[in-house]
């Protein structure tokens, strides 16, 4: 199996500064080696779209609407994204979780109203550092899967892939240790059997993301029933984020 890249590009660049980025990154990239994914903001989709085009990369959004039709001025749903060549979002960020309030059902609508527009989720869970401190790490990632994936049907979840974003390692330069990552993933697989099926935890595909960069991520290449990577930061300049593939695959 390929291993999953995800970049997060979070809230930089322009559309021309996202235009020159891919120009360099593809120019060094080749396909096929990762699955990798772009999530974007939303005013870099269009020429992302563009440039992607006949490669086999996808282009992500950092968030979705929660509903498709009501007023909802500001907004983009689904349905907008879906028809602008988006293929992923990205849900329950914890910087909007923290930032916008998001809670848990409001992200549970949204998982929803992506599958429905036949986007694939990206869905990111994660203690705080209170929660570390305290030995709650597994009892909030139970907690916040089983809040995100409530309705859903086991077939749904081939469209999603959990992020385990340690609150505390976003953006610090601070990693967990690999045998903890491995225990988070453990523990992400064993809430999937719980409430969907053995099969179902087998096969949900599980990425790490935190304070990944060029030095530190080999670590992650090999710890088992990880599937891949989240890239923030470090995949903002596009040789770091190639060396950071290429250690991945
Ligand atoms: C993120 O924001 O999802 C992330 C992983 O950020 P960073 O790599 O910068 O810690």
């Amino acid at each position: 199996m390929k291993k999953i890249v995800i970049a997060n590009f979070k809230m930089n660049k322009t559309p021309s500064e996202t235009k020159q980025y891919l120009i360099s990154f593809l120019s060094k990239y080749e396909d096929c080696k990762a699955d990798l994914i772009f999530a974007l903001p939303y005013t870099s989709l269009a020429v992302a779209n563009f440039m992607l085009e006949g490669r086999q990369i996808a282009l992500g959004a950092q968030d979705v609407c929660e509903d498709d039709e009501k007023g909802c001025t500001g907004q983009i749903s689904g349905k907008m994204l879906a028809g602008s060549g988006v293929s992923y979002v990205l849900v329950g960020h914890s910087e909007r979780r923290a930032k916008f309030k998001e809670d848990s059902k409001m992200i549970n609508r949204k998982i929803k109203n992506g599958l429905k527009n036949r986007l694939s989720i990206i869905l990111c869970v994660g203690e705080s550092l209170a929660d570390k401190n305290t030995m709650k790490t597994l009892a909030t990632l139970k907690n916040q899967i089983e809040e995100a994936l409530k309705g859903l049907y086991e077939n749904e979840l081939e469209n999603i892939i959990i992020a385990y974003e340690p609150v505390w390692a976003i953006g610090s330069g601070k990693t967990p240790l690999p045998k903890d990552i491995e225990n988070a993933v453990k523990a992400i697989r064993k809430v999937v059997e719980e409430d969907f099926s053995q099969k179902a935890a087998n096969e949900i595909r599980i990425v790490y993301g935190g304070s990944i960069n060029a030095k530190n991520v080999s670590k992650f290449a090999t710890i088992e029933g990880l599937d891949g990577i989240l890239v923030g930061g470090a995949s903002l300049d596009s040789n770091l984020f190639l060396q950071i593939i290429n250690a991945m695959v």
